[in-house]
């Protein structure tokens, strides 16, 4: 079976300490809401997250899906809260991220260059910026549009096998994580 996650994740430098704080404003957000509990019977193959879908999952979903009974059932339904900065990637969904402005795919240093700037913004830390080569704008990565393009950051909330959650509660996150934050769906 194909499995997908949706990750928001923070992309400005945070210090330690901030990061430990943002992570259990996110716990404290999402466990208010129940929309996870912790997992009590975590295991490496069947629930390896520290978090399962709470008794307010549904609350958490954008729109009823057929296959929610389904997903609860999942072997890996969890959800990550973490501290740790990590290389978010789209894997098998992987694209060039959108101007903002005139909607023209990132220019081509973006692809031909993808393996360097991803390395520099790994070890140097700074969000690597792009001009679009159709309307001169120039920005940071993760000001680009896409869900669908590779982020590094920290913390991060990771849902694994969720059906697509609600903007209400993606909002509600991302004004938890504070900053700039973008968001990766993965396929794999
Ligand atoms: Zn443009």
């Amino acid at each position: 079976m194909s499995e997908h996650s949706v990750t928001v994740v923070r992309l400005d430098r945070t210090s330690p300490t901030e990061r430990e704080k943002i992570v259990l404003g996110v716990q404290d957000l999402l466990l208010a809401q129940q929309v996870i509990a912790p997992n009590d019977r975590r295991d490496a193959s069947w629930q390896p997250s520290s978090w399962k879908a709470g008794p307010a999952a549904r609350t958490a979903v954008a729109e009823p899906v057929d296959w929610f009974d389904a997903f609860l059932d999942t072997a890996n339904n969890g959800v990550d809260i973490d501290g740790e900065r990590h290389v978010h990637h789209p894997v098998e969904n992987d694209e060039a991220p959108r101007c903002p402005e005139c909607a023209a795919e990132a220019p081509t240093v973006y692809t031909d260059t993808y393996g360097d700037w991803l390395e520099q913004w790994w070890t140097a830390g700074d969000e690597p910026l792009f001009t679009c080569d159709q309307c001169g704008w120039t920005g940071p990565i993760g000001d680009w549009c896409s869900e669908f393009s590779v982020l590094i950051g920290a913390p991060a909330v990771t849902f694994f096998n969720w059906p697509p959650l609600s903007p209400t509660l993606i909002t509600a996150i991302r004004e938890t994580l504070g900053g700039g934050t973008g968001s990766v769906v993965s396929h794999w």
